[in-house]
């Protein structure tokens, strides 16, 4: 058998208060006809990275609302999973072809990982590339199987592309974060888009009072009286650290007292967050201003959770980007975020709801000298990114459109066509929507869309025949 992970369990009941009602409500109606229905979450480790995270809250509460939900992770050796970052990085765009020792450690892998499951459910979730070709091998069974993608996709490299393209053949669903980030010329027809969200009762996220989260930063080091930005992400060129830090010295002019903090983890295993770690700390060794922390010197969630919440301003000035977890975590916060116009930045801050996008240095610091003199703006736009948060990016939602997509699968149906469903999420980014009047409607062909933002809203109207193409699959 594959390895189970276990996992606490949590009750959907405890998020009554904390995100809206009804959703809470859709969820718990849309489950009730799911008791006893076996879902899979299938990925490649129990824990350090967005996916793990994730689950480790979402399959306790879909026990809790009756399903059966397991979470099982795959095994390989080093050359196995050496193989994986290969294909990972590729299907990002890294040009590098795999070698013919990686493509065999891979397939040789999930030979094994595929004779080990054995067991049948209802619906599989298979999470990014690593799992994939288990349905291929073992053959499909009784489930009904999704590969939910959660990198960025749209430009693999096409010889690596090539090779996952043709293990995709047995599954019956796709899930993409966005819909850029589907990569061309998909083989699987049904395509939902579910971009993440955040557990509001994590240690991450969980309310902190003020004066413990100033004790906190405190205690390591950084004064809590002096104007703070900070950015939370892994040491990566593509997060460009180096480029906050200039940004920070520009800001610093107009604001001299300014801190910048930057908070990465970091893996044994991962050179590259090392360099970059290492050219961080040259530049900000002269500067007693620049804390730069890791996980490793012991900054973990309740540090994070303090560092969003008590920084003027939070940044994530990132070049690319995936969905940017960080940025709805601050927003949660009541944060202002000045972000990067990259991958799910512009979703979270849609409408400039919750903070400022920005596409340089220059941009960067200018919106940060902006926000530091006028606290009157960073509350309005905490107070803001807080609710959008509190509506469209707490874990709910995300189960809410899990749910909808299970109960899709297992009763066999296609997308359904009742005015509800049409109206029960975003088509353009996908989000299930609560029911409530006071989202942006649009009409196409006398039905009602809703829309998450008047961005979204405005997308469908420059061209509604892509997106109503989607609920044509059947
Ligand atoms: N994170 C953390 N400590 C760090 C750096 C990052 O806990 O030092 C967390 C961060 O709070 C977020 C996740 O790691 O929950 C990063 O997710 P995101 O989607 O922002 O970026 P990714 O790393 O997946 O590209």
């Amino acid at each position: 058998m594959l390895e189970k992970v276990d996992f606490g369990s949590r009750r959907i009941d405890a998020y009554r208060g904390v995100a809206p009602a009804e959703l809470l409500d859709q969820l718990t109606a849309a489950s009730a006809d799911l008791r006893g229905v076996r879902v899979l979450h299938v990925n490649a480790t129990p824990y350090g990275g967005g996916v793990s995270e994730l689950l480790r809250s979402t399959v306790p509460l879909l026990n809790d609302l009756g399903l059966v939900a397991e979470w099982k992770i795959i095994r390989g050796d080093d050359t196995f999973f050496d193989a994986t970052k290969a294909i990972h990085n590729a299907l990002q765009g890294d040009p590098a072809a795999l070698t013919q020792e990686q493509r065999t450690a891979y397939l040789d892998a999930s030979e094994q990982n595929a004779r080990l499951l054995t067991e049948e459910y209802d619906v599989v979730f298979v999470h990014d590339p690593q799992p994939v070709p288990i349905p291929s091998i073992r053959g499909r069974g009784e489930s009904r199987w999704v590969w939910r993608c959660h990198i960025d996709t749209s430009q693999p490299n096409s010889d690596v592309w090539g090779l996952v393209r043709g293990l995709l053949g047995e599954y019956d669903a796709a899930v993409f974060t966005m819909e850029q980030f589907a990569p061309p010329d998909f083989p699987i027809s049904r395509v939902e888009l579910i971009p993440p969200a955040i557990d509001p009762l994590s240690p991450k996220n969980l309310e902190l009072p003020e004066g413990m989260a100033r004790q906190i930063l405190d205690w390591i080091g950084v004064p809590a009286d002096q104007p703070l930005v900070t950015q939370v992400a892994r040491f990566d060129p593509w997060k460009d650290p180096l480029g906050v830090i200039e940004a920070y010295r520009l800001a610093r002019e107009q604001v001299p007292d300014l801190q910048l903090a930057l908070v990465g983890s970091m893996a044994l295993d991962d050179p590259e967050g090392w360099e970059v770690y290492r050219r961080i700390e040259t530049v900000a060794d002269a500067d007693p201003q620049i804390h730069v922390f890791t996980n490793l010197t012991g900054v973990g969630n309740i540090e994070v959770n303090a560092f969003q919440r008590l920084s003027e301003v939070v940044i994530q000035k990132s070049i690319r980007e995936g969905f940017g977890l960080v940025v709805s975590e601050a927003m949660w916060k009541g944060t202002p975020v000045v972000a990067g116009r990259a991958g799910g930045t512009p979703l979270q801050v849609a409408d400039g709801v919750g903070g400022v996008l920005v596409d340089d240095v220059e941009g960067c610091a200018a919106a940060m000298i902006k926000l530091l003199n006028d606290e009157g703006r960073r509350r309005s736009l905490g107070d803001a990114g807080r609710a959008r948060v509190r509506e469209h990016f707490l874990l709910p939602r995300l189960l809410l459109n899990e749910v909808m997509l299970i109960r899709d699968l297992v009763e066999a149906r296609p997308i359904s066509r009742s005015q509800e469903w049409f109206e029960s999420r975003d088509p353009v980014c996908g989000m299930a929507i609560a029911a409530r009047a006071a989202a942006p409607t649009a009409q196409h062909r006398e039905r009602t869309y809703r829309f998450c933002s008047e961005t979204c809203r405005e997308r469908f109207r420059r061209d509604p025949a892509r997106y109503v193409a989607q609920f044509e699959v059947s």
